[in-house]
């Protein structure tokens, strides 16, 4: 089968790899038809992890079953299914607790948390960016979706991942009805935060960046963009919210933030979402903060540490949710939010490429140019 094989940092090729297969009697075998290009994806594109050359990435997946192991009763072939990125065994002390995104079988070191496809220190699973998928544990790791499914794949596609990580992001910062609410990031995940938001109703959702195509998607849904190469997005956030600053926030950038004022603080988002919150309000943080400088000379940095100013979050009272999402928790309720016509996450995409085109996908996606917000591959077409 066809995959995408990363080759080395910026460097991605379309290959032909061993064909997935079932190997356990609970898998089952997806033909990948609508799979998707994540900025997780770039954190191991760009070589900042040590993801090994010759894997595949690929964590946004949905296709149709094609086979099902001798132990799988409730996933039948012909289905269109999406599956959560986190892959979970259904049966361990935390997924018994609704938390797949830390499953303690799926992943088999101890020192790192949660299990996904096609992901560095996520576990041994292959990725979704090819023809053909193995799905562990298939009866639980599979969504099934309605008929409508193959003609609403990129509405679909969304609940692998961005669509849940958005709305986990809002409930981390307990967003609810008429509240305002600041976002920092409008890459694909603060998107899907903005637009969790508006979905619940927040009186006013406020959404930094400064690539003006994203920051535009953020209008198209009700969000009031912040562009912080000309403005200082605190000060903005405190003139819309009359000096009070915003009920609660969401954090979608992750340790790659760039870096307005120059300074070098490598978490600034984190520093600025603080003083953009009221005093006592609520933060979610889904953006990822992985080891900013392995090779580097300070040891807690090298650690993943990085310069979070807890004394002003302290001062304010506030409370702060962060990590993996869950996607489990969330995704029947939004696939019906879909199904009912009262979602359409595929807004967010811009490009639907063949698997054969991935490599420009990685490449434009990358350079975040101007009009590349979401990128979608089609393995079969
Ligand atoms: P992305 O890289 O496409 O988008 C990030 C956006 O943040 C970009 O538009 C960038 O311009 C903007 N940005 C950079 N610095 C900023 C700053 N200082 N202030 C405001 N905005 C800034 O990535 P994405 O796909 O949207 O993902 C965002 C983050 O979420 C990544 O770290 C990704 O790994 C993470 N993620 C987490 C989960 C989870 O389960 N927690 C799931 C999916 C993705
Ligand atoms: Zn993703």
């Amino acid at each position: 089968m066809k995959a995408v094989v990363y080759e080395g940092p910026r460097k991605v090729s379309v290959k032909d790899v061993p064909d997935a297969r079932i190997e356990r009697p609970t898998d089952v075998l997806v033909q990948i038809t609508t799979t998707n290009i994540c900025g997780s994806d770039l954190h191991m594109y760009e070589g900042r992890t040590d993801f090994e050359t010759g894997r595949w990435f690929g964590h946004e997946n949905l296709g149709r079953v094609i086979e099902v192991g001798a132990g799988v009763d409730k996933v039948r072939v012909g289905d269109y299914v999406v599956l959560p990125f986190n892959v979970a065994c259904g049966h361990c002390k935390n997924c018994e607790r609704g938390l797949t995104n830390y499953c303690l079988t799926a992943q088999p070191k101890a020192e790192w948390a949660g299990a996904a496809y096609g992901f560095a220190d996520m576990g041994p699973w292959a990725g979704g960016q090819a023809e053909l998928l193995r799905v562990p544990w298939g009866d639980f790791n599979c969504l099934r979706l309605g008929e409508d499914a193959e003609e609403r794949q990129t509405d679909y596609v969304m609940l692998a991942d961005i669509f849940p990580t958005g709305y986990h992001a809002t409930e981390l910062a307990n967003v609810k009805p008429g509240d305002q609410t600041v976002i920092y990031g409008a890459g694909p995940v603060g998107c899907m935060a903005a637009y969790s938001a508006v979905l619940k109703g927040a009186s006013k959702v406020m959404v930094v960046d400064r690539h003006p195509d994203r920051l535009k998607k953020a209008e198209e849904i009700g969000a009031i963009p912040i562009d912080d190469s000309l403005v200082d997005p605190v000060q903005a956030v405190m003139e819309m919210t009359m000096g009070l600053g915003a009920d609660n926030g969401c954090e979608c950038v992750g340790y790659q933030a760039h870096d307005p004022q120059g300074d070098e603080h490598p978490n600034l988002t984190l520093n600025n979402l603080v003083k953009s919150v009221r005093f006592t309000g609520e933060i979610g943080v889904v953006g990822v903060f992985i080891p900013q400088d392995p090779g580097g000379p300070d040891e807690l940095a090298r650690q993943g540490a990085v310069a979070f100013d807890f004394g002003e979050f302290w001062f304010r009272g506030q409370k702060l949710g962060s990590g993996q999402c869950p996607v489990k928790k969330y995704n029947r309720a939004l696939r019906d939010l879909i199904a009912g016509g009262k979602a359409t996450p595929s807004w967010i995409v811009s490009h639907e490429l063949s698997l054969d085109q991935a490599p420009e996908g990685y490449q434009h996606f990358d350079n975040r140019e101007q009009g590349w917000t979401k990128v979608v591959l089609h393995p079969d077409g």
